[in-house]
């Protein structure tokens, strides 16, 4: 990876996290807008071949992309060894494993 590379990464997570928080902001009003947004900012993650950071994969339906928002559009659980967020919008739900967590628990 060269150093434009990895300057064009570092634009891409800036990006990315100015997007989530306009999808934050623009929630309430226009939903169809902050779904835009989370497109947007998966289009500058694919085209970019960054992985989506951590706290933003968990913030919208990989399903059909739509904005989560806890309580609203979707449904928040815990399973067995995952958490499952239900998506009201396209009514799949994606799980979220915590199996490190769960091994980390055991072992004191
Ligand atoms: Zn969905």
């Amino acid at each position: 990876m060269n150093k434009q590379q990895i300057e064009y990464r570092r634009i891409a997570k800036e990006r990315i996290a100015v997007l989530f928080k306009e999808a934050d902001e623009v929630f309430e009003k226009n939903q169809k807008l902050a779904n835009r947004y989370v497109e947007l900012a998966r289009k500058i993650a694919m085209k970019t071949n960054i992985k989506m950071p951590r706290k933003f994969k968990r913030r919208f339906c990989k399903h059909c992309h739509s904005l989560f928002r806890h309580g609203v559009n979707c449904r928040v659980r815990t399973g067995k060894n995952s958490v499952i967020y239900h998506c009201y919008n396209c009514k799949k739900s994606l799980r979220i494993p915590f199996v490190r967590e769960k091994k980390a628990n055991a072992s004191c």
